[in-house]
């Protein structure tokens, strides 16, 4: 055994957290913040978990870095900014996505010496409701005893059965975030986010995109409406897409790859040449080596952690959140779960209202959401009116050249109460923020349209979709 943590020569923790992710982190801080004296063990070198260093934030670095590229070669002219010999340098690109995962992960650094929380390197097993073992990353183990546990140990890729992954021209979105060259041809398996923000950034950065999915529709679950048009949008950035198709097997064809590309329902297998393959077909929960069959949690036929509203499993003192346990993969709600249980463990009402979670596709333009879609409502048979607002009649629109898209608003027929809100344009990801608010608070249309909104911004076309809730747009 190693040296004793501060928490081990007071006698033990309150909280043992397992992962640094999003929710580990986030929990770790505020069960800190509560009094509660906490551990958190992470096996990566780096804190931060999947969001911080093979998701979100390089995933966004990228995008927003090729975004600029893409300005600079196509956008800025007609604003009458004219730049000669614009070039792509790609390994300043990923060094400056290396910078930015960097400054965060050493963010939560800093945020656990501030709230003097033990950072474990190491990989930890759960030795039983009061006690986790760490194989240290520098060798050796330590038995941290602790009141509670709580596992936050996030998701890994979904692996796609007879396909291999070596994260060199066969990736996954973690090996998608550092490619060395540019593909002349990448095919994306699946039409989820992941894969559509992956897509854009080697499209905008030079390759060809084919995009394969097996259902007839990208981003399943999102509103169809929104997805229709969105479909146009990537097609005339020239994205190709095979819907209803699935990859077989993917062959080895010397300098190139071969992929055999087949109708989702059986049928005539093509071949498709390509350079580099990305698997995104999703993620899966991530529970290897944390011993939980003897230690007798429950996982559900997903292998998520199954808990209560309290996020407790079957075994007293042990707690799991974020990616491990059922909803939607998100960072915000593994932080939000963070912070609940957190509140519930130091005697505190901690609570996630999962109607409100917002949903944002970092594409261009951007896809946000939050409640319900025109589809789920119909499927429960709940009446509804629709406010729309296209961003071609909003002023700050037409001055950014930006006027792709539309908000719609969904409210209940009787109570005008917001039910759902999708926004299809620039910077939809700032600007749901505001319509998940109004479902915290419970508002109705009408509350979002007589809220001033700033003027000239997008954010006017929120309001104005809440105004056509009831017929009375005011610029359209
Ligand atoms: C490419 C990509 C882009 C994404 N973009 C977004 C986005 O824009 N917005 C968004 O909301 N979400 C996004 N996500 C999803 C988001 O990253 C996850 O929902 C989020 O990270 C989940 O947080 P978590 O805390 O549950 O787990 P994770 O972030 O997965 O963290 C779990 C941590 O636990 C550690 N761990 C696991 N087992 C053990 C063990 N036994 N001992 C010690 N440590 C262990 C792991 O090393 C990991 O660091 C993206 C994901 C990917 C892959």
């Amino acid at each position: 055994m190693n040296e004793q943590t501060a928490g081990e020569r007071a006698g033990g923790y309150d909280l043992v957290v397992i992962g640094s992710g999003p929710g580990g982190y986030v929990a770790a801080i505020r069960a800190a913040q509560l009094g509660l004296k906490t551990a958190c063990v992470e096996k990566r070198e780096t804190l931060g978990g999947t969001c911080l260093n093979i998701g979100c934030i390089p995933s966004k670095a990228l995008l927003q870095s090729s975004e600029l590229l893409e300005e600079a070669r196509h956008g800025l002219a007609r604003h009458g900014v004219r730049i000669a010999g614009v070039e792509l340098d790609l390994p300043a690109m990923m060094a400056q996505k290396d910078k930015v995962v960097a400054d965060n992960t050493n963010g939560v650094a800093f945020l656990f010496k501030k709230n003097k929380i033990d950072w474990i390197k190491g990989q930890a097993r759960v030795a039983g409701a009061d006690r986790v073992e760490v194989a240290l990353n520098g060798g050796g183990t330590r038995l941290l005893t602790t009141r509670n546990i709580l596992i936050a140990t996030g998701s890994d890729v979904m692996p796609l059965p007879g396909i291999a992954i070596d994260e060199k021209r066969v990736i996954s979105s973690t090996g998608g975030l550092s490619l060395s060259e540019v593909p002349k041809h990448l095919i994306v398996i699946g039409g989820g986010y992941i894969g559509l923000e992956l897509g854009s950034v080697w499209r905008r950065l030079g390759s060809e995109v084919t995009v394969v999915e097996f259902l007839d529709r990208i981003l399943p679950g999102m509103d169809n409406e929104v997805c229709r048009q969105f479909y146009r949008m990537l097609e005339k950035q020239g994205m190709t897409f095979k819907l209803s198709s699935k990859v077989a097997g993917v062959a080895n064809a010397g300098k190139t790859l071969q992929a055999s590309v087949a109708p989702a329902n059986g049928g005539t297998t093509q071949s498709v040449e390509a350079d580099v393959v990305l698997v995104s077909v999703g993620r899966v929960p991530y529970t290897d080596g944390l011993g939980l069959d003897v230690a007798g949690v429950n996982k559900d036929n997903k292998g998520r952690i199954i808990v209560d509203a309290y996020f407790a499993t079957n075994v007293p003192g042990i707690y799991a959140i974020g990616d491990v346990i059922a909803g939607p993969m998100l960072a915000h709600k593994a932080e939000d779960e963070g912070v609940a249980v957190a509140e519930i463990l130091a005697g505190q009402a901690g609570h996630v209202n999962y109607d409100a979670i917002p949903n944002v596709v970092y594409t261009s333009p951007e896809i946000a959401s939050v409640g319900k879609t025109e589809e789920e409502l119909k499927e429960s048979g709940i009446a509804y009116k629709v406010g729309k607002f296209p961003f071609t009649a909003n002023g700050r629109a037409k001055v950014n050249l930006q006027t792709e898209g539309f908000v719609k608003i969904l409210a209940d027929a009787a109570t005008d109460r917001v039910l759902g809100v999708h926004i299809l344009g620039a910077d939809a990801g700032n600007m749901i923020a505001e319509a998940a608010l109004a479902m915290e608070f419970g508002a109705a249309a009408e509350d979002i349209a007589r809220t001033s909104h700033p003027h000239p911004t997008l954010t006017e076309a929120v309001r104005e979709a809440a105004l056509a809730v009831d017929k009375r747009a005011l610029n359209m």
